[in-house]
């Protein structure tokens, strides 16, 4: 499979850079395979503790061209599980320090990008879920995070105002990024530091982390392994595709009469996924799920180019901000998100080897914090990061097809059959809460 981020909004605008990383059969410190923001990150935190290490990073493509440099762009520190999940195998002490990491990673990738030459817009003006019928504002306000708001309509008004809006809650925890531009800043301050990144170069791992190119070995001290969704297939995850479209660069007359003046990142309550930001350049980017799983997780560029999907996320959008009729829609893309059988993200190592991912879509600064714990474990640091929630956790492995198949897309079309039955009925639907229970 070639490079399938060509065809984002983000990997368009961006200038990639080139890398001259030398001689690959040489020893190494460690040796990380894949070169999203889970690989960078982890060699950018270990060096910040040992600038001496000799760190390769070998990436099948280019560096960001699996999700990291195509996705919404949301920098958030939510979780892909609850509370009260985690609360059934950790301490209540782990979860709240989890909660503050996640937080302080978010305001940790905004340093690192103010200080960086690339633009990368980032901009922390919280998150709004915005609800369309009082039924989406009644599921809002009995699933309030803890630092989250409910903002009557009028407040949601002053940030917000799609079309039929209720009510919406406020985070602040998220900030706005454009992910290509993150992904070129890092990239390149690990290569100042003296990071051999190794593009277009595929790599074989064993299960007990030896790694081989082109079927020579690599010798390393350390190997991590941060290829997320592209992992093998197996029973161990399942690729879901999520998808995005984006609009040409929308006048100031646009945005005066719907707001996000302060660009925060945006989601309508809908039980089928949305996201959506503005972005510097004053476009609408847009994403959602509703593509169909494919048969034994096999990956696709079909489904990243979902015709039917893309469709259906322009008609949102308008439905959002009918004004959008009157403007084009500039961009299609996709990409996979990596989901284990109990939605729980992992890290797992062995003294040698680690492997971690698993993030659902909420990689971005997951990833930071959980590269952050990868390379505090490779260290030999006894920290709160070493023993977050996602280190050691262990969940049971998908169905075997057909039930695989049968399940995850039954998913998927009762999340929108439950948007239907919320419009129809305007009550929060029963059907959600019968997906909530699958999950
Ligand atoms: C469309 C979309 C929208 C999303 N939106 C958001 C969002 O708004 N906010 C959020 O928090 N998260 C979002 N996510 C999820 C987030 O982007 C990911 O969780 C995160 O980028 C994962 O980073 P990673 O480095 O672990 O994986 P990736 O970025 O996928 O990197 C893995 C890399 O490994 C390489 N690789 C794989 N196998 C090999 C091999 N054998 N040898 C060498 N290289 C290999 C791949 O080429 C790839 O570059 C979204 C994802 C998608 C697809």
């Amino acid at each position: 499979m070639g490079n399938q981020a060509e065809a984002s909004l983000w990997w368009n605008s961006a200038t990639h850079p080139t890398f001259t990383p030398g001689e690959l059969h040489r020893p190494w410190d460690v040796v990380i395979i894949g070169g999203g923001f889970s690989g960078m990150w982890t060699a950018h935190h270990l060096l910040n503790s040992s600038p001496d290490l000799a760190i390769a990073i070998l990436e099948a493509h280019e560096v960001g061209s699996g999700a990291s440099g195509r996705n919404g762009g949301w920098a958030s520190a939510l979780y892909p599980i609850d509370d009260a999940t985690l609360a059934k195998r950790v301490s209540a002490q782990s979860i709240s320090d989890l909660h503050s990491e996640l937080e302080k990673s978010v305001d940790e990738i905004g340093e690192f990008a103010q200080q960086s030459e690339e633009d990368v817009a980032f901009i922390k003006s919280g998150s709004l879920t915005v609800a369309r019928s009082s039924a989406q504002f009644k599921r809002i306000k009995s699933g309030l995070l803890p630092r989250e708001s409910v903002l009557d309509q009028d407040k949601t008004n002053l940030r917000i105002r799609m079309s039929d809006t209720v009510g919406a809650s406020f985070n602040p925890d998220c900030a706005t990024i454009n992910p290509t531009q993150l992904v070129v800043a890092l990239a390149k301050s690990l290569a100042k530091r003296g990071v051999h990144i190794f593009e277009n170069t595929y790599a074989d791992i064993s299960s007990v982390g030896s790694v081989s190119v082109k079927g020579k070995s690599v010798e390393s001290k350390y190997v991590v392994r941060a290829t997320e969704a592209y992992h093998e297939k197996n029973r161990e995850q399942i690729p879901i595709y999520s998808l995005m479209i984006a609009t040409e660069p929308l006048p100031d007359e646009f945005w005066k009469k719907y707001g996000l003046e302060a660009r925060e990142t945006f989601h309508e309550n809908r039980h089928l996924v949305t996201y959506a930001q503005r972005t510097s350049d004053n476009r609408i980017a847009m994403g959602g799920r509703g593509a169909p799983y494919r048969w034994g997780s096999a990956r696709s560029n079909k489904s990243e180019q979902h015709a039917k999907i893309h469709q259906q996320l322009r008609e949102t959008a308008i439905q959002w901000f009918p004004d959008l009729k009157n403007y084009s829609f500039t961009h299609a893309w996709g990409g996979a998100v990596a989901i284990k059988r109990d939605w729980a993200p992992y890290l797992h190592w062995n003294g040698h080897f680690g492997a971690f991912g698993g993030y659902v879509g909420d990689g971005v600064s997951l990833s930071y914090l959980a590269a952050n714990s990868m390379a505090d474990l490779i260290l030999g640091k006894n920290s709160v990061r070493a023993s977050l929630p996602y280190v050691g956790w262990k969940s049971a492995k998908w169905e075997p097809e057909p039930l695989r198949w049968l399940g995850v897309n039954l998913g998927i079309k009762l999340s929108e059959l439950a948007d239907i039955e919320e419009k129809l009925t305007k009550r929060p639907s029963l059907l959600g809460k019968l997906i909530e229970k699958l999950l």
